[in-house]
């Protein structure tokens, strides 16, 4: 299994080398993976004059997988937008096809004072938001501006963009969201899919629900439900843990999946993943290359190294290696052990490799 590393800016090369740690643990213990590393975002604008080189896609293409650390870097914010270091992830979900973002949002018992919500509505919190990635408004045609005298949106009448969405791109995703339900549901989670549209004011979204709801058909041991994304954002902080799997559009699960990561209040412990028709997928931390704290040894690498797990499971076929990743984080938790993210009175504060050192010892 060849995975494709690239760790990118700011804390990116200090989080992946945790998570490296990590995998190189289990290749001891037999699980085989080639690990190759390429360069991307600003340090690979600074060496090849572009944020995302061709040597790095293709290694990205040629892999099973690829492990992403973080992009941006202040020194490049003045670039053209298509220099940018952050232009490399968006080159990376066009070119291997990455239409499905998978963004879980768990709260360990142990970080549950993290959350600005009550400890006991947030407290074990285990839920898997679904987002398609390449449609919606945000790729709709046509798009545009009317009647500015010079092209520019000042003095423009209106802008608009279209909503839009085919009947495979519903399909593949409703799949993705059943599969998930269903591999939840045989580790104990309530296999329940919640598809979140807006049925009652946008034709897209009741030909979504009407699509979802024909795919479900293939699923029969996973439970449906539809909301209203106005409710669901609701529900989502007045009682998250009703939801199990929630799939929805591109702009719906922009914000959705934004404001249940933060209903876990720690930035530094969610993983996310990127899968494309073939499963093959890009991993990597939810959050960003953190410049204000990079290079210091005190990232927080748990996103990370979670985000090594979901590889495994959703793109590796290894699900027993990625739940002996989740367990031995629990146990570090457990353990008391915090980055100063999530520090805590009463708690132990450890750097970025001590983080990474003690989820290796808790492998066993
Ligand atoms: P950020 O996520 O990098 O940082 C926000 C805050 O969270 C900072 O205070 C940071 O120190 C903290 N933080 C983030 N990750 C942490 C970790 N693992 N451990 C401890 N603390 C952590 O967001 P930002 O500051 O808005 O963006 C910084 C740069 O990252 C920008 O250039 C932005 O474009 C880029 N960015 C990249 C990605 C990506 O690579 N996918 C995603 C978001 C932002």
């Amino acid at each position: 299994m060849k995975i494709a590393v690239l760790p990118g800016d700011g804390i990116g090369p200090e989080i992946v080398a945790e998570a490296v740690k990590v995998l190189q643990r289990l290749e001891a213990d037999g699980l085989r993976l080639t690990l190759e590393w390429g360069a991307v975002g600003g340090n690979a604008y600074a060496s090849h004059g572009s944020p995302l080189p061709e040597a790095t896609l293709k290694l990205a293409k040629a892999a099973d997988a690829v492990l992403f650390g973080a992009v941006g870097d202040p020194r490049f914010d003045t670039l053209d937008r298509h220099l940018r270091p952050e232009q490399a992830i968006l080159g990376l979900r066009k070119n291997l096809g990455l239409f499905a973002n998978l963004r879980p949002a768990l709260l360990y018992a142990e970080l549950a004072s993290a959350s600005s919500l009550k400890p006991e509505i947030v407290a074990g919190l285990d839920i898997l938001i679904v987002r398609e990635l390449t449609g919606d408004i945000y790729f709709g045609q046509p798009r545009g501006r009317r009647k500015s005298p010079d092209g520019a949106f000042q003095g423009a009448d209106e802008a608009f963009d279209t909503m839009r969405y085919s009947r495979p791109e519903i399909e593949r995703i409703a799949e993705v969201a059943f599969q998930a339900a269903r591999a939840r549901k045989a580790a104990g989670h309530p296999g329940k899919v919640t598809s979140v549209d807006k049925a009652n004011v946008l034709e897209t979204f009741q030909f979504w629900k009407d699509v979802v709801t024909e795919v479900h058909a293939q699923y029969p041991d996973v439970q449906l439900e539809h909301m209203y994304v106005d409710n669901a954002a609701m529900q989502l902080v007045r009682e998250p843990k009703k939801f199990d799997v929630i799939v929805t559009g591109n702009m719906f699960g922009d914000i959705l999946s934004d404001e249940a990561a933060m209903l876990t209040g720690s930035i530094g412990m969610l993983p996310s993943a990127s899968l494309n028709a073939e499963r093959r997928g890009l991993y990597e931390p939810s959050h960003g290359s953190a410049p204000d704290i990079a290079g210091k040894g005190v990232a927080n690498p748990l996103a990370t190294i979670l985000s090594a797990a979901m590889m495994l499971r959703y793109s590796l076929g290894e699900p027993e290696a990625a739940t002996r990743i989740e367990r031995a984080v629990q146990t570090v938790l457990r353990q008391g052990m915090r980055t100063a993210d999530i520090a805590e009175p009463g708690t132990r504060t450890v750097g970025t490799a001590a983080m990474g050192d003690a989820v290796v010892a808790a492998l066993g």
